[in-house]
């Protein structure tokens, strides 16, 4: 087992939005596959065919696209399945692992309530009878699970969890209409996709149990497991909506980067030392499934909002401001032509305090205002003030004359004027800062006027000159 290639996947059901325990399952799985040079695969067990829906398939890509931990095959749907479900039932059959059922719906609930009293799992007469006896009426085929000593599941991150087989009943495997049940077509699905590890949430660790039997029942050697721990809120519950936001889209929607998530998800659970902020390709290199941790992990906002930021500083801005602009978008900002331009301009100047992307795009709403600028009231009664307008027809001049467009000349030159007027920067700046933005949030005076541009900063000015009429 040791020496074949690493092949890991994930398995969701598409039943509605992509949880965010489900990205950090495909992180885990992603970062495996890549640490080991295995694969990382995606299987969509679509078998509920009420719960479905073609919409939650696209969710999953989407949500898997944005985290950036695409399959690297094309994605298995479990339902297209089904005869290949059944024939590994036909095996069992005549394995003798496995045995045709036919307790009429009565029957099971007699022994149902008999196993209760007598404090055991139900168990059919058929379970040991022969084929030869076989009545004509529907059965369901179940696991001929044995009920003598235990099942172990050497678990990469719980450690060694024992089962008493005395506890498994001889569960379904297909149904009285010939369909497969769960965790059989788990097994066969993993089997024939050459899963090596079944990296998931810990909700699944009983079936563990049982899929070990029916690997055993099938003769294949199963895979080896791994069950992270919950994700729950910062109150140490399990993750809901009352924590703000529980679905992949919604982290995306509330202005997270992708690479902020990563880093983020790797920690839930994860980690490498003290290292707070650390890149895929470093992740990838330390990533063992061996180092997770078996507690639950809780999302913490404030560090989430903390690598946020700093992956906001360290971006393109060229890519940011695409992400912008969809956000202005969204809200039904009027955009012109060249604000792409604009917002790459900008943003370098204003993203240091953001959080989120929602944050960087408020922070760029004074840039992208067309003139006449919408004056707050306390912005116009500092720009109109005439005292500071006499001020800024002298400063304009040295601003138009600066020799160059840059935060340290222009700091030279306003720093240089308000010696000459004799005047703290405290004196003129509020005014300036209300001029060049019109009271939206600006940066530093060099920072606003540097961000702008010249053309459009003397334009503003003037505008502002104006208003005194
Ligand atoms: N379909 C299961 C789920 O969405 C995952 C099964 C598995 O990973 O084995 O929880």
């Amino acid at each position: 087992m040791s020496d074949k290639p690493v092949v890991t996947r994930i398995a969701p059901s598409p039943t509605g939005a992509m949880h965010i325990g489900t990205a950090r399952t495909a992180l885990f799985n992603w970062l495996y596959a890549r640490h080991t040079g295995g694969k990382f695969l995606l299987r969509i067990e679509d078998t509920d065919r009420e719960r479905s829906t073609a919409e939650a398939v696209q969710v999953i890509f989407d949500g898997l696209a944005w985290l950036g931990l695409e399959a690297d095959e094309t994605p298995v749907f479990q339902a297209a399945r089904a005869d290949r479900h059944a024939r590994a039932v036909e095996e069992m059959l005549s394995r003798g692992s496995a045995y045709r059922d036919y307790m009429t719906p009565d029957e099971l609930e007699a022994e149902r309530t008999a196993a209760r009293a007598e404090g055991r799992v139900v168990r059919s007469p058929w379970r040991n009878a022969s084929p030869n006896d076989a009545p004509d009426r529907p059965f369901v085929v179940r696991l001929k699970a044995p009920v003598l000593g235990e099942t172990v599941i050497d678990d990469q991150v719980k450690g060694r969890v024992v089962f008493h087989n005395k506890d498994l009943d001889d569960l379904i495997l297909l149904r009285t209409d010939g369909t497969p049940t769960y965790n059989l077509a788990v097994v066969a699905d993993d089997h024939e996709m050459g899963v090596t590890h079944v990296i998931r949430g810990d909700d699944h660790l009983n079936n563990a149990a049982r899929q070990t039997l029916i690997y055993e029942g099938l003769g294949w050697t199963p895979p080896i497991w791994a069950h992270l721990p919950l994700i729950h809120g910062p109150d140490g519950t399990k993750l809901s909506k009352r924590h703000g936001a529980q679905a992949v889209s919604e982290f995306a929607d509330m202005g997270y980067l992708p690479e902020a998530m990563r880093n983020y998800l790797a920690k839930l659970g994860w980690g490498h030392g003290d290292d707070e902020i650390f890149s895929d390709e470093q992740a990838v290199g330390w990533f063992d499934i061996k180092d997770v941790v078996g507690a639950p992990a809780r999302l913490d906002w404030a560090k989430l909002n903390h690598l946020n930021n700093h992956y906001i500083r360290e971006a393109d801005p060229a890519r940011l401001a695409g992400l912008v602009t969809a956000i202005h978008r969204s809200r039904d900002f009027p955009l012109h032509d060249d604000h792409l331009a604009v917002l790459t301009q900008v943003i370098p100047f204003v993203r240091d305090g953001a959080k989120t992307t929602l944050e960087l795009a408020d922070a760029t709403v004074f840039a992208l205002h067309r003139r006449p600028l919408p004056f707050t009231d306390k912005a116009r009664e500092l720009a109109s003030n005439p005292e500071f307008l006499d001020r800024l027809r002298r400063l304009r001049e040295d601003l138009a004359a600066a020799p160059a467009w840059n935060v340290p000349t222009l700091e030279g030159v306003n720093r240089a004027f308000a010696e000459r007027e004799g005047v703290g920067l405290g004196k003129i700046g509020p005014g300036l800062r209300a001029a060049l933005s019109g009271g939206a949030p600006a940066p530093d005076l060099a920072g606003a006027l540097v961000s702008l541009g010249k053309d459009e900063s003397l334009a503003r000015l003037d505008e502002a000159l104006s208003l005194g009429g």
